[in-house]
């Protein structure tokens, strides 16, 4: 589950909030960021998840607030990795999420 980014250093997985088209919220959506040069990815397990919540969603939403984790098996198990490696720093979540 480790990437690398472009500019050469590792990216570290969190959950982001996204805004989609100015007025709905998607919580938990799972990201790859990198901390040098803070360029980021959507992980690429769940694009396809995300894009057809969007075009669920059609192109003039009603302004709302989603959990992609609720809507997500593997948004759902990352979001409790992440919890999780809060708790406990020492835990390897990458690994496990493998
Ligand atoms: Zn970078």
């Amino acid at each position: 589950m480790h990437k690398q980014c472009q500019c050469g250093e590792p990216m570290g997985l969190e959950l982001r909030k996204v805004i989609y088209a100015s007025k709905v919220e998607i919580l938990h959506v799972p990201v790859f960021s990198c901390p040098s040069c803070f360029s980021s990815e959507v992980l690429q397990h769940v694009t396809k998840d995300i894009k057809e919540l969007l075009q669920s969603l059609g192109s003039k939403p009603a302004p709302r607030r989603i959990s992609f984790a609720r809507n997500n098996e593997l948004a759902e198990i990352i979001r409790k990795l992440v919890l999780e490696e809060a708790d406990n720093p020492n835990v390897d979540w990458q690994s496990a999420l493998e």
